[in-house]
């Protein structure tokens, strides 16, 4: 009844494109891909799919649209309002005016029924302005529902221009099936404000040192966030500065001011009593850097410049008066510039380990599907013990087909199982088990034995024998690692001989490891003020 098919799953470079299909239907999840001949090589003749869903305007999801339009003008395509007006930003060799309008756009939290027994509902998902996850819901013949969601970027903390996912819409959907990005695996960042602060505050040292700052950036998104973080900071109101905005950058704007309704209630405010963007009067000035016209350097000033701008027109190496700052990416190496005053500094988009762990637990599905983002970033999700006890994982390839059973009950993932006879031989001091050297060929058994130490205990009459990774050595042994101001599960008034004992908790009973983490976390060292009470 439920299958993806993974296109396109966004490891690298490669943008996302998934096919998911929902009995009779089948749903092109974004289209990111450079070259759609995936798409149409089989048979010509044979639309892709029945409709195509659009998560956001960045190209990694938008960029094959087009092309497929041209290919199956027939084929319908949906997003949301901000996002159908961002998608022309695309295929930046057209002019606006000669795209065709071939996106419609969807109302957010409305159910739309698009297909027989198909509806589909759009929520707001952060990350950028018109992100959307899109919920699937078929009504199969025999009254059965099934639910899809995918999340596309999904990013829960506020940023200046778009809010966060609200979890509280999307809590205890228990969706059959989860399609999820883990861009940034299970690291943990600060929260955005802090990161946002500690790039304000470099900015602000290196203007009142005299330098001027160069802020090379990808043209969507990030460019407008750290022009309204700019605009906004307390370290930079008022202040006698100019703030230069390239074109590539500059057009990008001019779309944003049509989005104005879908901005954060500050910013709405904010737009009424001053121009959102460019501003020669109040400080500090926002101004568009005309092409070929360089900035006089006579005192210091910031430029947003886009992410591939030839930076030798603004600075010489070794020229000692300017900053470079980058932005990393979670996952990828930051490109080696060859400027001397070359710094990076992060300001995240996407959630991190905690934030995904938290939206999996408040939604309950069945099955999670795990793309965009390194594989190794994306195996350390599906390698979390708090994940893959409780849910079925899929971190698919390129071109891999999913199955994706659904049961009235939790299916516990199925192992080949394989019986080994082994022997015991009680000795005075110690019980040796001696088990067949075939048990090593198992491609677990590396994991198994990784530090030689196990870990038994009696589950019945049975007794169960665990193998103790590294990781969980160190947690085990050196708790003094992790910091007591951590929202995790070694930290919580619940965590009891390494298992969860808190019966709200999802995790309730399960072995968790002590870097888990679920919404019902109660601190040990920080009792809420209702406790001291
Ligand atoms: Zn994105
Ligand atoms: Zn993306």
């Amino acid at each position: 009844m439920l299958q993806c098919l993974a296109y396109s799953v966004g490891h690298g470079d490669d943008g996302i494109c998934l096919l998911a299909r929902i009995g009779p239907h089948r749903i092109l999840l974004d289209c990111g891909i450079t070259d759609i001949s995936l798409l149409t090589n089989e048979n010509k003749q044979l639309v892709p799919a029945d409709i195509v869903l659009c998560t956001h305007a960045h190209s990694d999801h938008a960029q094959g649209l087009l092309a497929l339009h041209q290919a199956f003008p027939q084929l319908p395509i949906y997003a949301s309002e901000a996002t159908t007006k961002l998608l022309p930003l695309n295929w930046s060799k057209f002019a606006v005016s000669e795209i065709p309008d071939f996106c419609q756009p969807l109302p957010w939290h409305s159910p739309i029924e698009l297909c027989s027994g198909l509806t589909v509902e759009l929520f707001p998902a952060g990350h950028l302005p018109g992100a959307t996850a899109f919920l699937l819901t078929y009504i199969a013949e025999d009254n059965r529902t099934y639910k899809l969601l995918y999340t596309g970027d999904l990013f829960l903390s506020n940023s200046r221009l778009v809010e966060g996912l609200p979890l509280g819409d999307l809590r205890g959907l228990k969706p059959d099936v989860l399609i999820i990005e883990g861009s940034y695996g299970t690291a943990r960042y600060p929260h955005r404000r802090q990161l946002e602060n500690h790039l304000a505050e470099r900015i602000y040292q290196a203007i009142t040192s005299g330098k001027s700052v160069i802020l090379p950036t990808p043209a969507l998104g990030l460019a407008q966030e750290l022009l309204m973080l700019l605009r906004s900071h307390h370290y930079f109101t008022g202040r006698d500065l100019d703030i230069w905005v390239e074109e590539q950058v500059a057009q990008v704007c001019d779309l944003y001011l049509q989005l104005l309704s879908e901005f954060p209630p500050a910013v709405k405010n904010f737009a009424q009593h001053q121009p959102l963007f460019w501003d020669e009067k109040v400080r500090p000035r926002v101004l568009r850097q005309l092409p070929g016209k360089i900035p006089s350097g006579e005192k210091p000033y910031i430029l947003i410049a886009a992410q591939d701008t030839d930076l030798s027109q603004y600075v010489m190496n070794q020229d000692n008066s300017f900053v470079v700052l980058i932005p990393e990416t979670p996952g990828k190496i930051s490109q080696e510039l060859n400027f001397v005053h070359t710094e990076t500094y992060l300001l995240t988009d996407h959630c991190d380990g905690l934030g995904t762990t938290q939206l999996i637990h408040n939604l309950r599905p069945q099955h999670i599907v795990f793309v965009h983002g390194s594989p190794s970033y994306l195996a350390d999700l599906t390698n979390l013990e708090e994940l893959h006890n409780r849910y079925q994982l899929h971190s698919p390839g390129n071109g891999v087909l999913v199955e994706l059973p659904i049961g009235d009950t939790f299916i516990v993932p199925t192992l080949t199982e394989t019986n080994y006879e082994g022997e015991l031989t009680e000795l005075d001091t110690e019980v040796i088990v001696s088990l067949p050297q075939s048990i090593t060929n198992d491609s677990r058994w590396p994991i198994f034995a990784d530090t030689g130490i196990v870990e038994v205990r009696w589950q019945g009459e049975e007794l169960v024998m665990r193998g103790i990774s590294q990781r969980q050595l160190l947690y085990q042994t050196g708790d003094r690692f992790i910091s007591p101001e951590l929202d995790c599960c070694g930290n919580c008034l619940y965590y009891r001989g390494q298992r969860c004992s808190n019966p709200t908790s999802a995790l309730y009973g399960f072995r968790v490891t002590f870097d888990g983490y679920c919404p019902m976390f109660k601190s040990l060292h920080f009792p809420s003020t209702e406790e001291i009470e």
